[in-house]
């Protein structure tokens, strides 16, 4: 890198601290820069193509050129480039937005507010279940349940409901009461010969009984995804969320679901709230809402949340809480474009069909030396490297392996993620079937050279 000063991955050394990467190593290694996209792939500025098998963040539904999306925007960005939502004010976009989302909503919802981020939404939910608590008299009904993996964003209060040790390492955070229950990842936490179901009514009765340890009365809400993403991907057991919900539901704690990845059919239905019968009182929502096309985030929550939460704004004089860009027009009319997309596409659909081709092409692995477990539900999928398959197992260093593996797979034109030693698998939901067996078939030529370079 240091011997072209000027070079674009210079500059990007030289200027611009990454998220979620090793600063000290980017200094050596530099940025994989990439410069356009084209449906499910993208090309970096050598002009290298790679199906971008994580959808970027799994977020870029639509694919990397959907110029309606851009014809959206342009529009609205020519006629109102810019409003807010403070005071009362409004505008057309968020309007339809906001109706569209409630009436897509697979449980009865009441209200969407709007957000920029996963991060912000979370946020936001934990405010207004406080808020609500506090509205209610029950000044005590503050803690939250979450569960280990859970990954729920970076802000601190995001942060301090995510469960990944690196989220929290050194940040000093300061959300307290924050409870922490078994990931309901049946493959590394069941007891030996527990099925799925015997296994979903155990963390039913940690969950209960942590409950009552604490005091049902102070606990306010569940944070849970339907399926966890950045954790792992881990899709939880058979039975498990009829069984939190039945004790949510005993105790008057909120649910609430965490779609940021799951929502607009990533997990083959529209909602992960739907693939798995939860009913959450407050949903969170994010990336293919927009496909990423422009940062849009939102949360919606049910009448039960909204009342007391009306009625102490009424008592305060305001809702104290917002940011500058609620509802941005221009955002709001790019969403509304891409919902319209992912429905006439039928695009859910295609994530139910091509999610089932992946899974079988991937299951088809399963005997591969590297493969461990793997697991997924519609588009969404991971495959657990080990090297001992007895005991599950990886190598020494936790997360080395998932990186050998990914460098061969970026060597190999795929562009994946290593969640530790689990890879993971989130492509667009316009992915076709050949553009299915292609990755799988780079995913089984980079898991060869990776077994061949091990130490
Ligand atoms: N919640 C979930 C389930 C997520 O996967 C993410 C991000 O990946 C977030 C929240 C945070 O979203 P953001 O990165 O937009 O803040």
């Amino acid at each position: 890198m240091n011997d072209k000063p000027n070079s674009i991955e210079a500059r990007d050394i030289a200027y611009h601290l990454h998220p979620y990467t090793n600063a000290k190593k980017h200094l050596e290694a530099g940025p994989l820069v990439i410069d356009r996209g084209e449906g499910i792939y993208v090309y970096d500025n050598n002009g290298k193509q790679y199906i971008e098998a994580m959808a970027g963040l799994w977020s870029v539904g639509v694919g990397f050129n959907e110029k309606r999306l851009v014809k959206a925007a342009t529009q609205q960005m020519e006629k109102l480039p810019y409003y807010h939502t403070f005071t009362h004010k409004s505008h057309g976009p968020v309007i339809e937005l906001s109706e569209k989302l409630i009436g897509m909503a697979p449980v009865p919802m009441s209200k969407a507010f709007f957000t920029n981020s996963g991060s912000e939404a979370i946020d936001t939910a934990l405010k207004l279940i406080w808020y609500r608590s506090n509205a209610l008299g029950k000044h005590e009904k503050k803690k939250i349940i979450v569960r280990n993996r859970a990954y729920h964003g970076v802000t601190i209060a995001g942060a301090c409901l995510t469960s990944l040790p690196a989220n929290h390492k050194s940040f000093d955070l300061i959300v307290p009461n924050v409870l922490r229950m078994t990931a309901p990842h049946h493959w590394r936490e069941a007891m030996p010969g527990e099925s799925e179901e015997e296994f979903a009514t155990r963390l039913a009765k940690e969950l209960e009984d942590t409950i009552l340890a604490e005091g049902p009365e102070t606990v306010a809400a569940f944070f849970g995804e339907p399926v966890q993403g950045a954790g792992g991907v881990v899709v939880p057991p058979a039975t498990y969320w009829q069984k939190v919900q039945e004790v949510l539901r005993k105790y008057d704690i909120l649910l609430v679901a965490d779609e940021v990845i799951c929502g607009f059919g990533r997990t083959g239905t529209m909602f992960g709230s739907i693939t798995y019968g939860i009913e959450p009182d407050i949903m969170v929502m994010s990336k293919q809402l927009s496909s990423s096309y422009l940062p849009a985030s939102a949360l919606m929550i049910n009448e039960k949340v909204f009342q007391p939460i009306m009625e102490e704004s009424d008592r305060i004089g305001t809702l104290g809480h917002g940011y500058t860009a609620s509802g941005h027009p221009v955002v709001a009319a790019v969403a509304l474009e891409n919902l319209k997309i992912i429905e006439e596409r039928d695009l859910v659909g295609n994530a139910a069909a091509m999610g089932k081709r992946l899974l079988d092409g991937l299951n088809a692995l399963a005997d591969h030396p590297l493969v461990g477990e793997v697991r997924g539900v519609g588009l969404i999928a991971a495959v657990e490297l080990v090297t001992d398959k007895a005991s599950k197992k990886a190598l020494e260093t936790p997360g080395a392996l998932g990186a050998l593996v990914n460098a061969h797979l970026q060597e190999a034109g795929v562009i994946s993620r290593a969640m530790t030693d689990a890879m993971a698998f989130c492509p667009p939901l316009i992915i076709t079937a050949a553009e299915v067996d292609d990755l799988v078939a780079r995913l089984k030529s980079g898991l060869d050279k990776a077994l061949a370079a091990l130490p």
